[in-house]
């Protein structure tokens, strides 16, 4: 007798019957005729394990419930932004990245890594609240913390020690900006030495501003093969590639697939400067990821945290249209973007925990187009959420 029993399910293409017993996938053909104690018709619908937000902010998300967006330079929207941060709590954080996962896990995100600011001005405070948010939705959405050197070591030097405890505390990783500092290498020096230090990977808000002047990719790369962490070391951003001449963006690439740097868009950033050109990056075969960035905030103040509104800018932008590269796409939202967050186990296979995601589409393009919700959550073969039916905690 299974638990669970899901009749005509679109995984990767093919049309299977999923049975579910004690947690874990035990059955997975074309017909299963075993009987279960629930059973549902799934009439030929797309499951994934869950979409996969490789990159959001979401200890300073929803700052647009109490703060009126006004339509500034960059460096006046981070004065904003600092200035609302010297006034979080933990309770304050926590509620308004609490909105943001919930919101997120019925919009079927459901592996989400974010950036949370440390430093003299938050202290680490926001890893504390994402880190009990992590435990608390345990099982649910798998959350990963990256302790983010948001404000730079210049102005904030006290940030060094400030990420040590906050790795200390138990963030999964280390992130720095590449731009925020007059020296762009020293920045990149002191996150990646607290990665090695700690065994962990890093993450950098890289070549972000899209200016030639600010390109420090090939000193990344170059650190990162020099400091044994090849493939450990993920920018996010890398606006300047969209800059550089053909030559140059072949060098570029050449670096990066020699260090295994892996690659985040942030498809939002178009607002403001070009992005990095994905197809070529994918084409490269680079492990490459899609992130909301950020959620109702100065910098986007109708962003939402469901990453398929990210994934469906980058197909209009960069005209992810055929059903092969909507397939890519598709590909970065679940499979490719839990490799590059390093989550092993992501996968409907037997054996495996029971995470199931279920849309109410018969292939990606559907999802997209019509940006989908989930109409079944399954997680460790609990349902979670049934459209029309279950409500999720
Ligand atoms: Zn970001």
């Amino acid at each position: 007798m299974l638990d669970i029993l899901l009749k005509g399910v679109n995984i990767k293409g093919n049309i299977l019957d999923v049975g579910i017993a004690q947690g874990e996938f035990v059955l997975l053909e074309p017909h299963i005729g075993v009987s279960a104690q629930r059973e549902l018709d799934c009439r030929g619908w797309l499951a994934v394990p869950g979409l996969v937000d490789c990159h959001l902010h979401l200890d300073k998300s929803l700052l647009m419930e109490r703060a009126h967006y006004v339509d500034v330079s960059g460096p006046e929207k981070g004065a904003l932004t600092r200035a609302e941060k010297a006034t979080f709590t933990e309770a304050d954080i926590r509620a308004r990245a609490e909105k943001v996962i919930k919101a997120g896990f019925a919009a079927g995100n459901l592996l989400i890594r974010t950036s949370v600011d440390v430093d003299p001005l938050v202290g680490t405070t926001g890893v504390k609240a994402l880190l009990a948010l992590k435990e608390k939705y345990a099982g649910l959405v798998n959350i990963q913390v990256a302790a983010f050197a948001q404000e730079g070591f210049e102005k904030y030097p006290a940030s060094v020690d400030l990420l040590r405890q906050a790795l200390d505390m138990g963030a999964d990783l280390v992130g720095g900006h590449t731009i925020v500092d007059t020296d762009g290498r020293r920045h990149i020096d002191t996150i990646l030495n607290l990665a090695r230090e700690y065994g962990v990977e890093a993450e950098f808000h890289l070549d972000e501003s899209g200016k030639r002047e600010h390109y420090l990719l090939p000193y990344v790369t170059q650190r990162m093969k020099e400091m044994g962490l090849k493939g450990r070391v993920t920018g996010i951003h890398c606006c300047t590639l969209s800059a550089l001449t053909p030559e140059e963006r072949k060098e570029a690439l050449d670096f990066m697939v020699k260090g295994s740097l892996k690659v985040i868009s942030a498809p939002t950033a178009i607002s403001t400067r070009n992005i990095a050109p994905v197809k070529e990056l994918l084409a490269a075969g680079l492990l490459v990821g899609i992130g909301s960035d950020n959620v109702a905030d100065f910098f986007n103040p109708i962003g939402s945290g469901d990453i398929k509104q990210a994934a469906l800018l980058l197909a209009y932008v960069q005209r992810f249209f055929t059903f092969e590269l909507v397939g890519q796409l598709w590909d970065m939202l679940t499979y490719r973007g839990a490799a590059l967050l390093g989550y092993s186990g992501y996968d409907i296979a037997l054996g495996q925990r029971a995470d199931i995601t279920l849309f109410e589409a018969l292939n990606p393009r559907d999802v997209l187009a019509r940006q989908a919700s989930p109409a079944l959550i399954i997680r460790g073969g609990q349902i979670h959420y049934r459209k029309n039916g279950d409500q999720w905690w």
